[in-house]
């Protein structure tokens, strides 16, 4: 057994597709930091003992290190206690979850919504709930892991339909037979940074009677002027409820976001028709048999959600490092494009995995960390360093992170 392992486990490395965890905190604990310290909070950290500057993470708006919801932790943890110490169907439902949800669906502008753990478990979970044998799911080809082990999962029939090919679904669409129709995307893309062009995908499961469930991993918080998400990019929906002109047309949307990025804690939660989130409380084997979340990352979420929508600045002010990268990239004649992107999401094409890892390395020796993101997240020959901005950043910071890319080509 060992020699299988350590086969296999040296052709992954032969391939430059083995992985490395890094021991990573941040450079300060926030709670000891002083006025000065401020710029360094939820932008440097410790990585294997080294301090560097981060574009790694997808804490686009700093609130993981942000003082009230820290604080919220914390009260919650001495009111509450730590563990949630059963399913949320049995006795790990607290007030704090259930104020959470109504302020999620508030939000985002749907009747109603569910807290899961994570976003993994929850599309793993939501899936399963809403399609199964003699089903049919159209699968965006971009689509999130977690997306398509939901899929596997539910024995629907699976259909990978070419990125963001409007024209191609519309074909599967009509070419299927099957008893329910779900269509399935990121709402924006995780390693592209890109938007699904939600209404038209909405039109055309109205023309062909399907649902859509849309994952708005990395569009919660970031889009929208309260940070409601891809909905209100498009103006559907958002704090102000459903738009006019999508009124009674939201009832095939089923609305997926996780609370581990933007919001800066952890989780993820559905919204959309009471009856569908119903069911699926009812039926998800990932909420029903998994403990819930302690009732201090509920608090931690309430307070993030507040903060989200009180400090627009964090949404502005990311817009503006975003412009300042894309200007600097352009300006420094790499040999290496940004893909376009309107998101916290910035990746750099590099293309074989060596040179990706090379990149990333000589970044590494100048203090800058960005991660390389390989096969099979991302398609062969595409490796691409993921630039994650937060708005803990300074502008500062993206003209250092583009002065370390300028010497990483030498
Ligand atoms: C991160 C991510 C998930 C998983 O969410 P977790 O809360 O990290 O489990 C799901 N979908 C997309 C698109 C993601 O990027």
């Amino acid at each position: 057994m060992t020699g299988l392992f350590d086969q296999e486990l040296a052709q992954l490395r032969t391939a430059h597709l083995a992985r490395q965890r890094r021991q990573v905190m941040p450079l300060k604990a926030p709670v000891d930091l002083s006025a000065d310290e401020e710029d360094l909070r939820g932008t440097h950290y410790l990585i294997n003992g080294q301090a560097r500057l981060s574009f790694g993470s997808n804490d686009y708006l700093g609130l993981s290190q942000h003082p009230a919801v820290i604080t919220a932790a914390q009260e919650a943890a001495a009111r509450y206690g730590v563990g949630a110490t059963a399913s949320p169907l049995v006795c790990g439902h607290s007030p704090a979850h259930e104020a959470l949800e109504h302020e999620l669906a508030a939000l985002v502008g749907l009747p109603r919504a569910l807290y899961f753990y994570a976003g993994y478990a929850a599309n793993v979970g939501i899936i399963p709930a809403l399609v199964g044998k003699g089903d049919a799911v159209f699968s965006d080809a971009l689509n999130h892991a977690c997306l398509i082990d939901g899929i596997r999962l539910s024995r629907a029939e699976l259909h990978v339909v070419p990125h963001a090919d409007l024209a191609a679904l519309e074909q599967a669409l009509q070419a299927s037979t099957a008893r329910r129709k779900l269509v399935v995307t990121d709402a924006v893309f995780s390693m592209d940074g890109n938007v699904a062009d939600v209404p038209a995908l909405m039109a055309l499961c109205e023309r062909h009677d399907a649902w859509l469930m849309i994952d708005d991993a990395h569009g919660f918080g970031v889009l929208g002027e309260h940070g409601e998400g891809t909905l209100s990019y498009f103006g559907m929906a958002g704090r102000d409820g459903v738009a006019p002109a999508w009124q009674g047309r939201m009832d095939r949307l089923i609305y997926m976001a996780t609370l581990g990025k933007a919001a800066g804690v952890a989780g993820a939660f559905v919204a959309g028709e009471p009856s569908m989130v119903e069911w699926v409380l009812q039926k998800a084997r990932t909420y029903m048999f998994a403990t819930g979340t302690p009732a201090m990352i509920a608090e931690a979420l309430r307070a993030s959600v507040r903060v989200m929508q009180e400090e627009g600045w964090r949404r502005d002010h990311l817009r503006a490092l975003q412009q300042r990268l894309r200007e600097g990239v352009a300006a420094a004649g790499l040999p290496w494009h940004l893909m376009p992107s309107d998101t916290a999401i910035q990746p750099l094409i590099i293309g074989s995995n060596e040179a990706a890892l090379a990149v990333m390395a000589k970044l590494d020796e100048q203090g800058v960390w960005v991660p390389a993101i390989r096969p099979p997240t991302v398609p062969e020959g595409t490796a691409r360093l993921r630039i994650s901005l937060s708005a803990a950043h300074t502008l500062a910071q993206v003209d250092q992170l583009v002065a370390a890319l300028t010497q990483a080509v030498a």
